[in-house]
């Protein structure tokens, strides 16, 4: 084995009892002060893995393989085999995995790639740093998925991509759109930046297009120790293609066919994505039984109409990246929630057509309702595999009082 240390009692012991000696004090200062919840907690990910990230980081480091090093090819390997596709190529981050999949797939400046209008807005940067046109289309008012029959209707002759976002941790319905795409030649290329190990009706997200983009930044369910990402299909030329693209356009050393750029997954990154994808579908269970945790605590809620869960569609294994609600007077509630201590979210506040990136596409409030009601509804609660019930409890509680305090001040001002 190594010589590497382990955490040592005594590094351990100073920030703790610091830290304990800190809530001690707050404590006395407001005696029903509970503690705070965080929106991502990703330490006791990190304890798990510690002790193979520490082998694996002093092999790259032993060998200075820091560039697809064996543990990249390992990695690509072991991806491909989880998400059950013929190939994956790591690229540098998320938005670079789109943005070289539809290279790869054909899209080219001047051409239309439909994409929801409810999605990370890297979903839409992909498309425009190609020089394509993002064509914005409206999600479903129940899971908030890219709209298949709007999608399909938005199809004009200068198509060339549909992008369904399999958001939260769910699957888009990807079988609604790609018969009708392919039969008109446009290519189904998946984000799956927020599904790692969501499947639909047995079938894995990121394997249900001709190629997917996924990203593993660190609050992703599989999340690096920094920036990473990858691109999976089952087509081996588009997969060889992604790779030149990402490798400088040069298929062989100083041969470089095509205008590429530099986009690759660190050796440093991949041992840590290994170590996290060993542990990755308990971890997504660990997610799921807290979504079901959230479910059965705000049940009072949602009966009495407060609070709109969110839901799993028909056929979804979903492996909940949020937990997002909905509700009245949602920047009233998330201000009292953060003032108690909850780490809470909104995805997205801001619709991709209402951002100031996506002015010029001019489309003003009114072009998507459901996307727009939604962003102003949305809350995203703490969610991570470690969460505790008590943490969730805690959250409850405190979403509980924030909606009576909303409420009450609402009431308040005619
Ligand atoms: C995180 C994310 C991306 C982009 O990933 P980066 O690694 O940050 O570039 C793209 N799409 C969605 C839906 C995401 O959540």
């Amino acid at each position: 084995m190594t010589t590497l240390t382990p955490p040592t009692s005594a590094a351990q012991s100073a920030p703790q009892s610091a830290q304990s000696a800190q809530a001690d004090q707050t404590d006395r200062l407001e005696a029903d002060a509970p503690e705070p919840v965080p929106f991502v907690d990703l330490g006791a990910q990190q304890r798990e893995i510690d002790a193979e990230v520490q082998a694996g980081l002093r092999r790259v480091f032993d060998t200075t393989a820091f560039i697809g090093g064996p543990d990249v090819q390992a990695f690509e390997r072991e991806y491909a085999a989880f998400i059950e596709v013929s190939d994956c190529v790591g690229v540098g981050n998320g938005t670079d995995a789109l943005e070289l999949a539809l290279r790869a797939a054909g899209v080219e400046p001047g051409g239309e790639v439909i994409l929801p209008a409810n999605t990370f807005i890297a979903t839409a940067e992909a498309v425009s740093r190609i020089g394509a046109v993002p064509v914005l289309v409206d999600v479903d008012p129940q899971f908030l998925l890219i709209d298949p029959e709007a999608a399909l209707a938005a199809l004009t002759a200068r198509t060339q991509a549909i992008m369904p976002v399999h958001l939260y941790g769910q699957t888009a319905f990807v079988e609604r759109i790609r018969p009708q795409a392919e039969r008109a030649g446009v290519a189904v290329i998946e984000d799956a930046a927020q599904s790692q190990g969501a499947f639909r009706h047995g079938r894995m997200a990121g394997s249900l297009g001709l190629a997917a983009g996924t990203s593993f930044y660190p609050g992703k369910n599989l999340g690096a120790a920094g920036d990473a990402g990858a691109v999976m299909t089952n087509d081996p030329e588009l997969a060889a293609r992604v790779r030149v693209l990402g490798e400088h356009g040069s298929p062989s050393k100083y041969q470089h066919s095509t205008v590429g750029m530099n986009s690759r997954l660190d050796t440093v990154q991949a041992v840590v994505l290994r170590a996290k994808l060993a542990r990755l579908e308990r971890w997504n269970e660990g997610r799921r039984a807290a979504a079901d945790r959230y479910a059965e605590l705000l049940r009072p809620l949602a009966d009495s109409g407060d609070v709109w869960l969110p839901a799993a569609a028909q056929g979804n294994y979903h492996v909940w990246h949020l937990y997002t609600v909905q509700l009245e007077n949602r920047d009233a509630v998330l201000e009292a929630l953060r003032a108690a201590g909850i780490g809470a979210g909104v995805h997205y506040p801001v619709p991709v057509h209402l951002t100031g990136a996506y002015e010029h596409l001019g489309l003003t409030r009114g072009a998507f309702p459901v996307t727009e009601a939604a962003a102003d509804r949305l809350l995203s609660l703490p969610i991570f595999p470690h969460i505790t019930a008590e943490q969730q409890e805690r959250a409850v509680v405190a979403l509980d009082r924030a909606i009576g305090r909303s409420r009450s001040r609402s009431v308040a001002t005619p």
